[in-house]
C-alpha cells in the first residue's frame, strides 16, 4: 500500500521519454514500438544485421574463417543510441528495475527464432557472471538481473552456473584477438552446478553481443568443464 501511495505522488517515468507510467512498468509502450529490432537478415552466426536483402542464411565478413564455439548467437535490439542508454542505465546506474521491460524484448527473440525452440523448453538461461569485486561495486550484474527476468518469462529454468576468478582489463580498447587471450582462464563452472549441466543444452545471456570473444570463452568452459551439449547465445544488443 505504501508502495501504491508513492507510486500515486511520484509515478514511476518512462525510462526514454518521461512519460508518467502506471503498473510497475519501466518503459513505456510506444517508446518500447519504437525500439529497433533486428529482424532478417542476421548473419546466422553472430547476428550481426543487415540492411537490403539477402538470401537466407548467410555469413557475415566477420564470421568467415571464424571458428565459435556456440552454436549461434542472436540478439534483441540493435546497437543504437537508444538501446544503449537502456543498457548503461541497467549497468552503470544500478536501474535493475530495468531489468523486466528489457527481458521483453529477449523474450520476443526467443519465441521468433525457431533455433531456440530446437534446444527445448528445458535450455538452461546462464548469466555471463562479473568479478565478485565488480559484482559489488555495481550491487548486481546486469546479465543476472536479465537471465531472471526471461527465464520468468519464458519458463526456461535459471542457472547461475559461472564464476568470474579474475578481473578482467576493460575490454573495450581491445581486437577480438586481445580480448580472448586477455579472457582465457577468467571464467569456470562452479563445482555445485556441474551435474546438473552435463548433457543439456545452454542460452548463454548478456547484455551486448561485440567481439563474441566473451560469448566465445564462456562456451568453451561449459562444454570443457561441463558437458554442456550446446549453447546458444542472446543479449539485449549488438554492439
Ligand atoms: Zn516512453
Ligand atoms: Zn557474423
Amino acid at each position: 500500500m505504501i508502495a501504491r501511495f508513492l507510486d500515486f505522488i511520484y509515478p514511476p517515468l518512462c525510462e526514454l521519454c518521461q512519460t508518467p507510467l502506471q503498473h510497475g512498468r519501466s518503459i513505456c509502450s510506444s517508446c518500447a514500438d519504437l525500439l529497433p529490432r533486428i529482424k532478417e537478415p542476421f548473419c546466422q552466426n553472430c547476428g550481426e544485421t543487415f540492411d537490403g536483402n539477402l538470401e537466407q542464411g548467410f555469413r557475415c565478413q566477420n564470421c568467415l574463417g571464424l571458428t565459435h564455439d556456440f552454436h549461434f548467437a542472436r540478439a534483441s535490439l540493435k546497437g543504437l543510441a537508444l538501446p544503449f542508454h537502456l543498457v548503461h542505465s541497467l549497468k552503470y546506474r544500478r536501474r535493475f528495475f530495468l531489468a523486466r521491460d528489457l527481458a521483453e524484448f529477449l523474450q520476443e527473440t526467443l519465441e521468433e527464432d525457431p533455433r531456440f525452440r530446437d534446444l527445448g523448453n528445458d535450455a538452461l538461461l546462464i548469466p555471463v557472471p562479473l568479478h565478485w569485486r565488480r559484482q559489488q561495486w555495481r550491487q548486481g550484474n546486469q546479465a543476472f538481473e536479465l537471465a531472471r527476468e526471461l527465464s520468468k518469462a519464458s519458463g526456461n529454468p535459471l542457472a547461475n552456473a559461472l564464476k568470474r576468478n579474475r578481473s578482467t582489463q576493460t575490454q573495450t580498447k581491445l581486437n577480438r584477438k586481445q580480448r580472448l587471450s586477455n579472457l582465457r582462464g577468467a571464467f569456470h563452472v562452479k563445482k555445485a552446478h556441474l551435474e546438473r549441466l552435463r548433457g543439456t543444452n545452454a542460452i548463454l545471456i548478456d547484455d551486448v553481443f561485440t567481439t563474441g570473444a566473451t560469448a566465445h570463452e564462456c562456451t568453451r568452459v561449459l562444454k570443457r568443464e561441463a558437458k554442456v551439449s550446446k549453447v546458444a547465445i542472446l543479449t539485449l544488443v549488438r554492439g
